[in-house]
């Protein structure tokens, strides 16, 4: 018989978006050999693994190296004493989890992927543009409906629930990529409820927790009444504590999480014991390393390194007279062109005349046109000269 293809990939967008900026910087650089790019899009980080995760990967790939301390395959949802540190570190926060609801991954883009398999094809998936594009990609890979719920400045980037019930999975991202904007307590209870009401189940991407700085803002969705029946939270340490190369996240699912008579959690035991064989040892080492008190101490230094970038780039922007939100709870800032510039002509204009690389707010859903996303991950020098640079070309700007 003909082998049928998964038609649903035709319907995706032509390239990720990052792979498309990847292309146009290319082959600007073809075009300009030798320019300098500071590069303010993709949301990768500088700085190197801290020190307390370093020596914790080393001393695992000594024990792999001898007989009585070699491991092999590792248990699939996670190595205990990394789903102990995670519970003991939401604990920290008054969120009690038994290490059991701890999925060890291989990261937060792997989960949100994965997780398509615990909701059955014909349940819709709610996502709130501008919006992360890997939600409605792997959406549409599946074949699922999406509901588009669009968001702008007039509600902060921060809609509340829609009056209907349509879609069963519900896409939160708090603090959010692109938008930087994050939950306060009682906007997401109104989530919570409204899935509880509904019967849907929330994916809370919890991504970029760490870099919430104001106190009165939940950095996870377990800190709200009522959210272990309705909500499964998506985590990583890429951001948190430079793991993108190194990959490692973690996933939560409350047993008391249950439709129609199925046990999320035991569904999602099910999936990993069949999917995947586990997360290497030496990597779960270092992953634990970072919930020591020393790894705490040294990812704080790193993201203060983040947010300082935040500073020079925002300074910029009100320089520039230039709105913006985001870059304090949240490591992207999201700003509007300015002169009426569509998304994609400022990326245009940045890239050729001062050799700055943002994302355009297009990528991000059709409501992200007219914006734009500055990330903080890149090296600081290079922050400073591309802030130095929006200056010189927009300072006399009349936004
Ligand atoms: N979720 C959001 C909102 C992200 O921005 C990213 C990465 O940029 C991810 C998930 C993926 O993270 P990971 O590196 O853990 O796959």
């Amino acid at each position: 018989m003909m082998m049928q293809p998964n038609v649903h990939y035709a319907e995706l967008k032509d390239s990720y978006l990052f792979a498309g900026i990847a292309k146009k910087t290319q082959k600007y650089l073809e075009e300009h050999p030798g320019q300098r790019l500071y590069r303010m899009g993709i949301g990768d980080v500088s700085q190197p693994l801290c020190p307390a995760v370093i020596a914790a990967l080393h001393a695992a790939v000594e024990e792999q190296a001898a007989p009585g301390s070699f491991h092999g395959y590792m248990p699939e949802c996670g190595a205990p004493f990394l789903r102990e540190a995670i519970a003991a570190h939401y604990a920290e926060r008054g969120v009690d989890l038994s290490p059991d609801e701890v999925f060890v991954s291989s990261g937060a883009s792997d989960e949100l992927g994965d997780l398509q398999d615990i909701f059955a094809r014909e349940t819709a998936a709610l996502v709130i543009e501008p919006a992360y594009p890997a939600y409605v990609d792997a959406c549409v890979i599946a074949g699922r409906e999406i509901v588009h719920l669009a968001s702008g400045p007039e509600n902060g980037f921060l809609p509340a629930p829609p009056q209907d019930a349509r879609a069963g999975m519900l896409y939160l991202c708090s603090p959010n990529n692109p938008t930087g904007a994050v939950f306060s307590r009682a906007q997401l209870q109104e989530w919570v409820d409204y899935a509880n009401d509904t019967g849907a189940v929330i994916l809370f991407d919890a991504a970029y927790e760490a870099y919430i700085e104001d106190d009165l803002l939940p950095h996870s969705i377990f800190e709200l009444e009522g959210a272990r029946t309705c909500a499964i939270e998506i985590s990583s340490l890429s951001k948190t504590a430079g793991f993108t190369g190194t990959r490692l996240g973690y996933t939560v699912i409350p047993k008391e999480l249950e439709r129609k008579g199925l046990n999320v959690n035991s569904l999602w035991v099910r999936n990993r014991t069949t999917k995947t064989n586990g997360v290497s040892y030496v990597l779960q080492r270092g992953g634990a390393a970072v919930f020591t008190p020393e790894g705490q101490a040294q990812i704080r230094a790193q993201i203060a390194v983040y947010k300082q970038n935040a500073k020079v780039l925002t300074d910029a922007l009100r320089r520039c007279e230039i709105w913006y939100t985001g870059g304090s709870n949240a490591p992207y800032i999201w700003l509007k062109c300015p002169d009426g510039s569509d998304s994609w002509g400022f990326f245009e204009r940045l890239l050729r005349e001062i050799q700055v690389v943002g994302t355009p707010g297009e990528g991000f859903g059709s409501c992200g046109e007219g914006f734009f996303r500055f990330s903080t991950f890149a090296d600081p020098q290079d922050t400073a000269e591309a802030a130095r640079r929006l200056i010189a070309l927009l300072g006399n700007s009349t936004n």
